[in-house]
């Protein structure tokens, strides 16, 4: 299958097309040696070594992954962490690398603290800003842009062309962390990104049963060779059993986007139309969103199944609106199958971009009447007579 030639679609539900050349089996198998044979004349005819540095067990699901951010390698990590810290421990103490304001909150934690103590300069800035960002770029001296778009838990949009542009004008690469576009939206490395990553726990494998992350690189070069090293020799390598269950999961990754899409948006327009109990809904897709603009020009095919909504009657009412709902499950995470409800202040604490009165929602497949009239009940119990509109 030449996937230059094909739809995402495609690509996804055949893996590719590919088959087992010794077995003829169309599901790949999984390997699980960490060790390869060294020939006699001291070399590695299969190119592989250990398989803490590489295992064949990743090559489906990282061409997957690959051809359908249309980049040139992807490479899987341990978590989603993992392949997000590796980009910036592929820099040099000293090096100074932006990242936003709003996102993801255990990477802002890190980069915070381990990777500041470590001695990167970290800067915090709005994403959302193309002057901020450009105030904030110190050319010849930033080496990194980190943005999250839509990013957690306010669903602020950045544009990553010109994001890109600002970036690479200044001398640095631009890394996109697309978790939540995920590769059926928005394909970051078309838009001038260099270096997409995922928490592929979320939709990517899509079944809240493996953690696992993955950068692609849109070239070869020093900084991805780096990433690499990074990998082989901190060891934050998945394991064979996760790359097969991702690349299993991958395969229905078109439809089950597609599919929490077009629900997240119901569930929006119903909870943004002058709703008692709703204050405001935090949705991309919505028309009066602040990123809505630049999302129709970068995201295609949806707005994501993810959104937060502003609960009237604040921290208390938002607290026992999740201790209320039936069908959403109460837990952290995104891109299920499985609705998800959070409480995000509580789960950040101080510091957090989040408002009080906010949960976010991770929409999955069930019927979408069934979580609009589990949230209207939930909604209904937890807010007070007196603050309803
Ligand atoms: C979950 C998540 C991560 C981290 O991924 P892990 O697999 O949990 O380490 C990073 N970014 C975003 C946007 C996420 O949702």
């Amino acid at each position: 299958m030449d996937p230059s030639k094909v739809h995402p679609e495609t690509i996804a539900a055949q893996a590719l097309g590919q088959v087992d050349e010794r077995t003829r089996a169309i599901i790949p198998p999984i390997h699980v040696a960490t060790t390869y044979l060294r020939d006699p004349d001291n070399q590695y005819r299969s190119g592989r070594v250990y398989a803490r540095a590489d295992n064949p067990a990743f090559d489906t699901a990282e061409a997957v992954i690959c051809a359908l951010e249309r980049g040139h390698q992807a490479m899987l990590f341990a978590s989603g962490m993992a392949a997000a810290t590796a980009c910036f421990q592929a820099l040099a103490p000293g090096d100074h690398v932006l990242a936003p304001r709003v996102m993801y909150w255990s990477l802002r934690n890190w980069l915070a603290g381990f990777a500041t103590q470590w001695g990167l300069q970290v800067e915090l800035v709005d994403m959302a800003d193309p002057a901020a960002l450009r105030a904030a770029l110190k050319p010849g001296r930033t080496k990194l842009v980190w943005v999250e778009t839509p990013a957690n838990p306010l669903w602020t949009v950045t544009d990553i062309a010109d994001a890109a542009a600002a970036a690479h004008a200044a001398g640095a690469l631009l890394a996109v962390d697309s978790t939540v576009a995920t590769p059926m939206l928005t394909q970051p490395l078309a838009l001038g990104a260099d270096i997409v990553m995922h928490a592929a726990t979320k939709y990517l494998n899509g079944h809240s049963d493996l953690i696992a992350g993955v950068l692609v690189a849109r070239e070869d070069g020093a900084y991805w060779q780096a990433v690499r090293k990074v990998r082989a020799q901190l060891g934050g390598t998945l394991g064979s059993f996760e790359a097969w269950l991702l690349q299993r999961g991958l395969r229905t990754l078109p439809l089950r986007v597609r599919a929490a899409c077009e629900s997240a948006g119901r569930i929006a327009a119903h909870f943004s139309a002058q709703h008692p109990h709703v204050g405001e809904v935090l949705y991309p897709g919505l028309p009066g969103a602040a990123g809505h603009e630049v999302a129709k020009r970068q995201m295609h095919g949806g707005f994501g199944g993810m959104l937060s909504i502003r609960v009237r009657g604040g921290e208390a009412a938002a607290v026992a609106t999740a201790a209320n709902v039936q069908l959403w499950k109460r837990a952290t995470s995104l891109g299920g199958t499985e609705s998800l409800i959070e409480h995000r202040a509580s789960v950040e604490g101080a510091g957090t971009p989040a408002p009080a009165d906010l949960l976010r929602l991770s929409v999955g497949l069930e019927h979408v009447d069934d979580l609009i009239a589990d949230l209207e009940r939930a909604l209904a119990r937890a807010v007070p007579e007196a603050v309803r509109a």
